[in-house]
């Protein structure tokens, strides 16, 4: 099948009337991992939207793949692909990024934010890996490597700063340069809770103890924290993060459990995004996003069961979206029926789906808003 793309070119580096004047050209220079993903999945015979990005703000014309990818010549070092593309045809008239958006076929195409050559897909997937601590860090890493032997170079690693209070997870210093590492190959660090688990409360509903003791097992650390105490949590995070080298960009409640003040000290602390477990929200913005996560739960036979049952369903029903979410706690990793299915996801989704971090995706998010407007 014939798959769509969309370049965003600044004309002044290289415009629709180069590329014609050339006749064919090579698509270099892109360096940027998920950019090179999607140059990796273009297939001779593709179509590719030109978009001139500045003034115009406006797709001149389509171009097609006459080359897959190969080696990008013009990289000195690391691992980088170029394709060929040569002009189809020009457009007799400018198509703004609206209409493109409201073409069935093309409203999910995204764009990317890069000065030089780049390239984006339509379908993404984040996966996030919750519960990092260096208790656990073996075991993370282990699942890293083997999310890489599947195909998935980033992911959102979701840290706690001081795990059931084990201690904090930025005093230890191989933890941090570990984080350090992966960030830099651009993987994602985001806050996850601060101690993880709740504290207990005198009066609680039927309700609330069904939710966070039954349902969470405890953990909805930020399920019911007053403001105060939710932005100095969040905030002391953030800064320990920070003097440790690492760059959080969201927060994501243990559990997923925010309550109203919680996500407005998340925002006052100037984190950007925050999840739930049907919905990812722009904290600048307040847009919401509907998007539920794949997740399991592997506390008991039967919950595995169910688990495994249920998402094997959920997966069918948002195969089609432009964007999916798989949550992997470390313990999936521990039991081989939940593994094997996670890996058999990902297989399902090569070659077809982008795998990225929430940071970029959110980014993504509002250059789509900024360029419609
Ligand atoms: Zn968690």
């Amino acid at each position: 099948m014939k798959n769509y793309w969309l370049v965003k070119q600044e004309p002044s580096s290289y415009a629709w009337s180069d590329l014609l004047a050339d006749g064919e050209t090579e698509w270099t220079g892109v360096r940027n991992y998920t950019a090179r993903n999607n140059l990796r999945r273009m297939r001779e015979g593709d179509e590719v939207l030109f978009y001139h990005s500045g003034e115009e703000k406006a797709v001149i014309g389509i171009a097609k793949v006459v080359r897959g990818a190969y080696p990008d010549s013009t990289a000195t070092e690391g691992d980088w692909s170029a394709v060929d593309l040569a002009p189809t045809k020009s457009l007799r008239r400018q198509v703004t990024l609206r209409e493109i958006k409201s073409a069935p076929r093309l409203k999910n195409i995204p764009l990317i934010r890069q000065s030089r050559l780049s390239v984006a897909a339509r379908d993404f997937i984040v996966i996030s890996l919750h519960d990092v601590a260096p208790a656990n860090r073996d075991l993370a890493d282990k699942i890293i490597s083997e999310l890489v032997r599947s195909g998935v170079r980033v992911c959102s690693l979701l840290v706690v700063p001081d795990y059931h209070h084990q201690g904090l997870a930025t005093k230890d210093r191989a933890f941090v340069s570990w984080l350090r590492d992966l960030e830099s190959e651009g993987y994602e660090i985001v806050i996850h809770g601060y101690f993880h688990e709740r504290p207990r409360r005198p009066d609680e509903t039927l309700r609330d103890k069904f939710l966070t003791r039954l349902y969470t097992h405890n953990e909805g650390e930020f399920y019911d924290l007053d403001y105060e105490e939710a932005l100095q949590r969040i905030t002391n995070a953030r800064d320990e993060f920070r003097a440790s080298g690492l760059t959080p960009r969201g927060f994501v409640a243990p559990a997923w459990l925010l309550g109203e003040e919680g996500e407005r000290a998340a925002r006052d602390a100037d984190l950007e995004y925050t999840t739930r477990l049907r919905t990812v929200r722009d904290l600048r913005s307040g847009e919401e996003f509907p998007a539920r996560s794949i997740v399991y739960s592997v506390r008991s036979n039967w919950r595995r069961a169910v688990s495994r049952a249920w998402n094997a369903a959920l997966f069918q029903f948002l195969e089609n979206n432009a964007f999916l979410r798989l949550s992997i706690h470390p313990p999936d990793y521990s039991h081989p029926i939940i593994w094997g299915q996670i890996l058999r996801f990902i297989d399902m989704m090569n070659g077809t789906r982008t795998p990225t971090t929430y940071r970029e995706w959110i980014a993504e998010q509002r250059l789509m808003v900024d360029r419609e407007t």
